[in-house]
C-alpha cells in the first residue's frame, strides 16, 4: 500500500516534470526569433531596435573599418549561412558581401535594402566637385568594383543617413520579421512604433541644431553625406578623396588648396572632415598656410557602442560636429 502510494506520487512528479518541459520546449520554439545577420553597424543598429526584446540580430563586417575596405572572411560565410534573414544595403556598399549573400538565396530571405522601392535612393555624385583628378581610374573596371558606391556604380549606397530612409528600413524590416515570427507581431509592432517616435524626435532636434548655423563652406573626407545634406539642406564645398580607396591625385590637392584659398580671401574659413576609419595626409596637407578649421564626421559608428542606440548616437554625433564647426564665425 505504501509502496503504491510512493509510485503513484512519483508518476504524478514525473508527468508534471515532463508536462513543464513540454511547455518550456514549445515556448522556446514558440517564442525564438529568427536568426538574422545584417552587414553594417548602423543597419545593426536599426534592426536592434526592431527585435528588442526578442533577439539579438548578428552583425557581419568587422566593425572597427569601413565596409569599403572589408574583405570576406570563413566566419562571415559561416553567419550568412545560417541566417534566415539577411539585411545589407547591396553591392554598391559591401561588395565583398555579394558572394556569400549569393550562395545562400534560395535557403535565407536576403533584404537588399538599396533595391526596395520604399527606400529612397540618391543618384552618386558625379561631375565638377566630386570628380576632380578622377578621370584616371574612370576605365578602370575593377578598381570601381571594390569601391562601392564611389565608382562607376550610380548609386549613393549611404542610405542610413536619412531619418526617413531609417524609418523605411524599420518599416520593410520590421514587416519582413512580423510574417516570418507571428508569435512576436506585437513586439515588433511596439519596436517599431517607439522607433519612429524617437527617429522623429531626433529629426525635429537635428533641424533646430542645422537652423541656427551659418551655412559656411565645407569639405568632407568622401562622398557619405548626401542623404542627410538632402535632408537638412546642407552644402559641402568638395570631397578629399574621390575615392576612399585610394589618395587624392596631385590635381585633386591642388584645386582643392585653390578652393580652400578662394574662400579664405572672402575672409572665410573652412571646415574639413576627416574619418576615423580612413588615415588622410591630404588634409594634413590642405591645412598647411590655410584658415582651416578640422573636425571629425564618422557615418558608420565605429567608435560607438554597438547595438540599438547606435545608429541615435552616431546621427546625433554628425549633427553635432557639422553644426559646431559651421557654426565657427571667419
Ligand atoms: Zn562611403
Amino acid at each position: 500500500m505504501v509502496a503504491d502510494m510512493s509510485s503513484v506520487k512519483i508518476r504524478k512528479q514525473c508527468m508534471i516534470l515532463v508536462a513543464m518541459a513540454l511547455l518550456l520546449w514549445g515556448q522556446g520554439r514558440l517564442f525564438a526569433a529568427p536568426v538574422v545577420s545584417v552587414s553594417t553597424l548602423p543597419l545593426h543598429s536599426l534592426v536592434s531596435l526592431v527585435m528588442k526584446g526578442v533577439g539579438e540580430p548578428t552583425l557581419l563586417m568587422a566593425s572597427g573599418q569601413s565596409p569599403h575596405h572589408q574583405s570576406l572572411l570563413p566566419s562571415t560565410i559561416r553567419k550568412i549561412a545560417e541566417s534566415d534573414l539577411v539585411v545589407w544595403v547591396g553591392p554598391v556598399h559591401e561588395s565583398s558581401l555579394s558572394r556569400a549573400v549569393q550562395q545562400v538565396e534560395n535557403e535565407a530571405i536576403i533584404m537588399t535594402l538599396i533595391d526596395n522601392p520604399q527606400i529612397t535612393r540618391l543618384p552618386s555624385r558625379r561631375g565638377g566637385i566630386w570628380d576632380e583628378g578622377s578621370h584616371s581610374h574612370e576605365s578602370d573596371d575593377s578598381e570601381n568594383h571594390s569601391e562601392g558606391g564611389h565608382g562607376s556604380l550610380s548609386v549613393d549606397g549611404h542610405i542610413w543617413l536619412s531619418t526617413d530612409n531609417a524609418k523605411s528600413i524599420i518599416e520593410v524590416v520590421g514587416k519582413q520579421l512580423k510574417e516570418m515570427d507571428v508569435e512576436n507581431k506585437a513586439a515588433y509592432k511596439r519596436n517599431m512604433d517607439l522607433a519612429y517616435q524617437r527617429i522623429d524626435r531626433l529629426k525635429r532636434d537635428l533641424k533646430d541644431q542645422f537652423a541656427h548655423v551659418r551655412k559656411k563652406d565645407y569639405l568632407v573626407f568622401h562622398d557619405a553625406y548626401q542623404y542627410l545634406e538632402a535632408e537638412f539642406d546642407l552644402r559641402p564645398a568638395g570631397v578629399v578623396a574621390i575615392s576612399p580607396d585610394r589618395a587624392p591625385s596631385a590635381k585633386t590637392l591642388r584645386n582643392l588648396r585653390q578652393l580652400i584659398e578662394k574662400i579664405n580671401d572672402d575672409n572665410q574659413s573652412v571646415c574639413i572632415f576627416r574619418e576615423p576609419q580612413f588615415k588622410s595626409s591630404a588634409i594634413t596637407i590642405l591645412d598647411e598656410n590655410n584658415n582651416v578649421i578640422t573636425s571629425e564626421l564618422d557615418p558608420i559608428g565605429i567608435g560607438i557602442e554597438r547595438g540599438s542606440d547606435l545608429w541615435f548616437k552616431l546621427m546625433y554625433d554628425l549633427g553635432a560636429a557639422l553644426a559646431s564647426c559651421l557654426a565657427t564665425k571667419h
